[in-house]
This record gives C-alpha cells, sequence and structure tokens, in this order.
C-alpha cells in the first residue's frame, strides 16, 4: 500500500493566485500598520503585501526559504525576513514599545493551536488588533461554533472569549501544492478580550475552561466534582440559570463566567 508523505513543516505552498490576493486584502488597509507573517513559504502571499504594507516582517522556520525569500527581497527594506520558529518569537521585541501588528498566515498546520494560544496572549496584552489566518476546515468551525453544536468545545469557548471571529472562504485541497489531506479555511479574528466585560481574570479563567471541557461526555457538576471541587461548595454556589446535568458544550460565555464568579465567591 502507497503512504504519503507529509510535507516537513507543513509545508503546502498556494497556489490558488486569487485566493493569495484574497487573503492579502482581507486586513483591509495596511498603508500605515506593521504586519507580522506567519511561514511565508515562497512568498506567494508575502508579495502581495509587500505592496500593501508599511512594514512586513515575515517568520520563517526553513532556512533555505527564508534565504530565498531574503534575497527576493533584498531591496525592499520595509520587508524583513526572520529565520525562526513563530511559537518561539517575541513579537513585542519586533516593534517600537505601544505600536501594534496585524497577523497574517498561510499556518502550519501542525501547530495551529499553540499558534492561536500565542496570539490570544499577544491580544491581550494589546499587541494584536486583528489576524487573518488559514487553517484546517475543521479547525476553523470549531473556532466559531456556537453553543449546542458538535463542533463547540475548548477552542471555540477559548476563541470567543478573546477574539471575534469572521469566517471568510474555504478552500479545496487542490489550491495548494502538495495538495494537503484535508479542506482549508480562512478566517479573521478581531482581537477584542472579554476577561474585564466579565469580571474574571484571564489566567484563573483559562484554566477552569480546560476544567470545564476535561471530558466532554461529562457533566459540568461532574468534571468539576473530578478536578477536586467539593460537592457542598458546589451545591452552595451553582447558580440556578444553570441545570446541575448540563455539559460543557450548552453553556455560552456568560453561564461559563457566571459559575466561575460563584465558585470564586464561594471558596473566599
Ligand atoms: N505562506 C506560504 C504559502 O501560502 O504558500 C507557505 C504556507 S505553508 C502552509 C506553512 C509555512 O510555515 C511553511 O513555509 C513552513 O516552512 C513554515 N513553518 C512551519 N513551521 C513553522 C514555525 N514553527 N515557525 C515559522 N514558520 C513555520
Amino acid at each position: 500500500m502507497s503512504q504519503k508523505r507529509k510535507p516537513k513543516f507543513g509545508q503546502n505552498f498556494l497556489i490558488d493566485a486569487n485566493a493569495c490576493t484574497a487573503i492579502a486584502d482581507a486586513l483591509g488597509d495596511i498603508s500605515d500598520r506593521t504586519v507580522i507573517e506567519i511561514g511565508p513559504g515562497h512568498g506567494a502571499i508575502t508579495s502581495l503585501l509587500a505592496a500593501k504594507a508599511k512594514r512586513l516582517i515575515a517568520l520563517e522556520l526553513d532556512h533555505s526559504l527564508a534565504a530565498e525569500l531574503t534575497f527576493k527581497f533584498r531591496e525592499q527594506p520595509h520587508v524583513e525576513i526572520i529565520i525562526g520558529d513563530v511559537l518561539e518569537c517575541d513579537f513585542a521585541s519586533l516593534v517600537p514599545s505601544g505600536e501594534t501588528v496585524d497577523v497574517i498566515g498561510n499556518l502550519p498546520y501542525y501547530i495551529t493551536s499553540d499558534i492561536l494560544l500565542k496570539l490570544f496572549a499577544a491580544g491581550r496584552s494589546g499587541l494584536l488588533n486583528r489576524a487573518v489566518l488559514m487553517m484546517q476546515r475543521e479547525v476553523a468551525d470549531r473556532i466559531a461554533a456556537s453553543p449546542g453544536v458538535k463542533d463547540y468545545g475548548l477552542l471555540s469557548a477559548t476563541a470567543q472569549m478573546n477574539a471575534t471571529v469572521d469566517n471568510l472562504f474555504t478552500l479545496p485541497p487542490g489550491a495548494f501544492n502538495p495538495p494537503p489531506d484535508v479542506y482549508s479555511t480562512v478566517i479573521r479574528l478581531h482581537l477584542a478580550p472579554r476577561f474585564a466585560e466579565f469580571s474574571v481574570d484571564p489566567t484563573g479563567f483559562d484554566t477552569f475552561l480546560k476544567l470545564l471541557f476535561a471530558q466532554k461526555r461529562k457533566t459540568l457538576h461532574n468534571n468539576l466534582r473530578a478536578a477536586g471541587f467539593d460537592s457542598a461548595r458546589l451545591a452552595s454556589a451553582w447558580p440556578e440559570t444553570i441545570p446541575l446535568q448540563a455539559r460543557a458544550e450548552s453553556l455560552n460565555l456568560e453561564a461559563m463566567t457566571e459559575l466561575y464568579r460563584a465558585l470564586k465567591t464561594a471558596e473566599s
């Protein structure tokens, strides 16, 4: 049986010119913006961005691709190619203090979740405004899912606590070379953290969300019991608005934050 080899570093290059243009345009007017591109590859989107952005910083892990791009953009001083791992990069160090950035990228799919968490952190610190990202369609569907539908889970709640999400368009495998095994979707995030609005602390609430979704088949109550919350505390704090048998996937952010605040109050 022949087995398809996965390309290294998630290298499925975009070859659909219309899609490249649509992605580069999805950030709107960037003539006064600094844009960070994650994984520029051979530069399919990079060239379009270079013509539009005030400053473009492209982060590429693959040394030979980075060398190719450094040569290609050698006469464009507003384009900077950095060799390295996006997950290790300190975005704040790339721009003067107080400046904000936009992020764009046809992501390496194998690290999509880690990149998203990094972007949410950058949104919370006020560094990141918007991000236009291509990812596996199923991941994009989970990010945008509403409570009560199958796709709604920890990623949905985390994303929606940190950003509003526009689902822009979906591409078939044939839009890439080599074609991936999956369809791909481009989304746009407006980073707008909601922790202050719901009066919850970001770090504590992040941990709480993980507990709520620890086992999707279990009720919220059982997940919290398994995490060490005692029955008496749960009983005294449990909001009337949340059924005792509810599962995390049925709860919107208002209900989850209400439960978190009630348990914190019961603790103190
Ligand atoms: N932007 C190009 C395009 O659309 O054709 C390439 C996209 S390809 C899906 C992902 C790119 O991310 C590749 O160029 C790959 O080398 C790069 N990459 C993979 N892991 C990375 C990492 N940890 N940090 C930075 N770039 C990475």
